[in-house]
């Protein structure tokens, strides 16, 4: 639609309406895209580019997780999770503000443990600490990846 033909008109024309109440003037507003327009003018959005795109946190936490994966790189790893200064427990990047470091321990050695699901959730945590980062994570010998320790002899180190 035509942003000029699309104005929304709110009240009458000054005066007196048909039972005698004062009514308000003719007002035109801005219609919702043009408003819009307006607004995204004002937006300063970051540009980026396709070809050099970084995976997000949840990207790589996926990869991470994921059987014949390729593991993580030391910078995607230390990308993927932020040591707290007070506790100095490792959180999800993407979850540090539901962290609490008296709360509740992941429970790292439970036979369900899913470190997806465990590091996405919206519930507070203590995040992990030294140990359960000992236990679950360990870093190949010849390329230097990073994996979940129960997957590191799944990984096809030669092709990396
Ligand atoms: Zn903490
Ligand atoms: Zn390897």
């Amino acid at each position: 639609m035509d942003p000029a033909q699309d104005k929304t008109t709110v009240g009458t024309p000054a005066g007196l309406n048909l039972r005698g109440q004062l009514s308000t003037p003719n007002i035109v507003l801005p219609s919702r895209v043009d408003r819009n327009e307006t607004f995204l003018r004002t937006c300063k959005f970051r540009c980026f580019s396709p070809r050099f795109a970084r995976p997000s946190n949840t990207e790589l936490l996926l990869g991470f997780a994921r059987a014949f994966g390729r593991g993580l790189n030391q910078f995607q790893f230390c990308q993927m999770l932020r040591q707290c200064n007070g506790c100095q427990n490792f959180v999800f990047t993407d979850r540090l503000t539901i962290h609490q470091c008296d709360g509740p321990v992941l429970q790292t050695q439970a036979d369900n443990f899913d470190i997806v699901r465990a590091l996405v959730t919206m519930e507070r945590n203590a995040g992990l600490s030294r140990l359960d980062f000992c236990h679950l994570f360990t870093c190949c010998d010849l390329c230097h990846r990073v994996f979940l320790e129960h997957l590191i002899f799944s990984h096809a180190c030669m092709d990396i």
